[in-house]
This record gives structure tokens, sequence and C-alpha cells, in this order.
């Protein structure tokens, strides 16, 4: 019997549709169904099989919170449900792929492998890169030595972790990197290999209910002379978390620590990260007068993830200081 696969859709580019095969960048994202995405490869009926379902039909631009509380119920659902559903695989949009990944990393607490997907072209590109990608995920998938290592993503015949893949180019493949880190593995004609993975890991929020309504979390980005009107005016509308996406290893301009100095309401849960896109964000002296955690390796957008997660779960800063610090969010 072959083994079964949960295969969720979202969108993005790997269900995207072009009106000619030689156009790369103007195409619909998430114009192909869960059904047409499957009908594509033949080759996976001797994978798996599988039970596919839409939660969504979008550009990854346009998830909402909405579609990650149906994604982490569905599958949370769906491992409690079938034991003899052998893993996850989730087609998504590459823009936020490595956010999606990365929240699921946090909140589903099963061994069974979760893996994400997407593709650069769009379906109906000359040597569009989906196809393989799907099949080389869902060999993934059914693979047991892909087991307890947390949320994976699949591109280009990588595997990658969620804590630290990003998508580090606007166009062609190749897109996906572990900066700092490197992939996990990769795929060939001997299959699935994983060298380098360790099965041991936490997941913080493995109980953690979500809410119908999120809680607010910006992203502030690092430049010379930035307008500390923009930090005002994100205090005043009383954002609950703040991620600094500070310069070199997380730096923040004079100005915007004198704006958190002088403002006299309660600070949100702030993040220092970086714009450099690899290497750590260190503690430092007057972060605790400001208000301010260092977020380790954790990209920005991935540092809001955590902070969506601390926030829903009620932590404060010591709470989110614990939690940095028990659990190994800054490596691979
Ligand atoms: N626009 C696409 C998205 O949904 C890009 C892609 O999937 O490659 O993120």
């Amino acid at each position: 019997m072959l083994p079964s696969v949960l295969l969720l859709s979202t969108g993005g580019t790997i269900a995207g549709r072009g009106d000619a095969s030689t156009r790369l960048n103007s195409y619909a994202a998430g114009a192909l169904s869960t059904e047409e995405l499957l009908a594509a490869v033949p080759e996976l009926h001797q994978l798996a099989s599988f039970q596919v379902e839409a939660i969504a039909n979008v550009d990854s631009a346009d998830l909402q919170f909405g579609h990650w509380n149906q994604l982490v119920l569905r599958i949370r659902a769906a491992f409690a449900a079938d034991p003899h559903l052998v893993g996850v695989v989730i087609t998504h949009g590459t823009n936020t792929l490595e956010e999606t990944a990365w929240l699921l990393d946090l909140l589903i607490d099963d061994p069974r492998p979760v893996v994400l997907v997407g593709a650069m072209r769009p379906a109906t590109a000359l040597s569009a890169d989906g196809p393989l990608n799907l099949f080389q995920a869902v060999q993934v998938a059914v693979s047991l030595k892909a087991r307890g290592l947390g949320v994976l993503v699949v591109m280009d015949g990588e595997i990658h972790s969620a804590r630290v893949v990003s998508k580090v180019a606007t166009q062609g493949v190749g897109a996906f990197a572990s900066p700092g880190a490197g992939p996990l593995g990769w795929l060939d004609d001997a299959g699935v290999h994983l060298p380098s993975a360790r099965t041991q890991r936490e997941i913080p929020f493995a109980g953690l209910q979500l809410p119908e309504l999120w809680p607010e979390v910006a992203i502030l980005h690092g430049c010379v002379n930035p307008p500390a009107a923009l930090i005002q005016a994100l205090l005043m509308a009383g954002v609950e978390g703040l991620v600094f996406t500070g310069t070199g290893a997380g730096q923040l301009s004079a100005l915007e620590r004198r704006a958190l100095e002088a403002w006299s309401g309660s600070l949100p849960l702030m993040l220092r990260s970086n714009r450099c896109g690899a290497g750590p964000v260190h503690g430092h002296a007057d972060d605790h007068q400001l208000g301010l955690l260092p977020a380790g390796t954790l990209n920005p957008q991935k540092a809001r993830v955590l902070l969506l997660l601390a926030l829903i779960a009620g932590l404060d800063r010591s709470g989110l200081q614990r939690l940095l610090q028990a659990t190994p969010m800054t490596v691979g």
C-alpha cells in the first residue's frame, strides 16, 4: 500500500498561469487548482496516495492570519485523526513561504514531516520548476529520514530547515538558501539525503490555540537618517510588537533609541534583527533600558512570527527572553 500524504495548496507561482510559455514574470499566481497541480505530475502516484485540499489560492503576499489559522488547525487535526498519514506537503508562494514554514515549525508537534514547496516559474513556463519541486517535496514527506526534523522546505533539489531558510533572490531558480547554515540535505536519484539533520528540537508553542484576531506586530527597516515620525506613529497606534531591522549586527540609530527613551507609554515587545541577511545579533548594554531583545539569527520576518506567537501566548519581555535562551532560535 502506498503511504498517505495530505496535500494542501495555498497558491503562488507553483500554481501560476501565464498566457505564453515564455512569460516568466507576468502571470497570474494561484490560478491552478490542487487537483491540476497533482495531475501535472503523474509520477507522484508512484510515491503516495493523496488527500488534496485547498486552503487558499492566492499570491503569498496576500495570505492572511486566517489562512495560517486554517493551516495549523487542519494539520493538527489530520495528524491527530489519522495514524496512517505519513506527512503533509503544502504548496505555497515563494515570497512569504519562509514565514509560514517557521510559524508551523513553532506550532506543530508531530514527528511526521511537514514540507513546504514552491516554484519560481509559473506552471505554464518552459522548464517550469514546480513539478520537480513538488515531486521532491513528496519524496521528503514520505521519507523516514525526514521524521522529527521540524518543518522542511524543498526547492531545487535542496532540503532546508524552516528556521534558517530564506528567499534570497527575486527571480531565477536557486532563489532559496539557508544563510550561515546551508541546507540540511538534498535529493537525487538515490533518494533523500539528510546528513546534517538533528532530530532534537523544541516546539515552543505546541499547544497554543490561535485567536481569530491576531496582535499587530510591525517591522521597521534601519537606514541612514530614518524618519522618526514612523516609530512614533507605530507607538502611538499601539502596536503590540515591533521588530527593528537594524543595520549591521542589529544596530539602532541614536534617533530610534531617543524615540524609545522619550516614549512615556508602555512599550511593545521588541526584537532587534538585522538587514544583512546572515549572521547573529547579540545583546547590547542598553537593551534592557530600551525594552529590546536581540533576535539571534532570525531574520526580521521570522522574528516577527516569533513575536506574534509570543504575544498570543501572553509572554512578556522576560518570558520571551527565557524562550530565546531555552530554544535554539539562533542556530540552523
Ligand atoms: N508571487 C509569488 C508568491 O505567491 C511568487 C512565487 O510564488 O514565486 O509568492
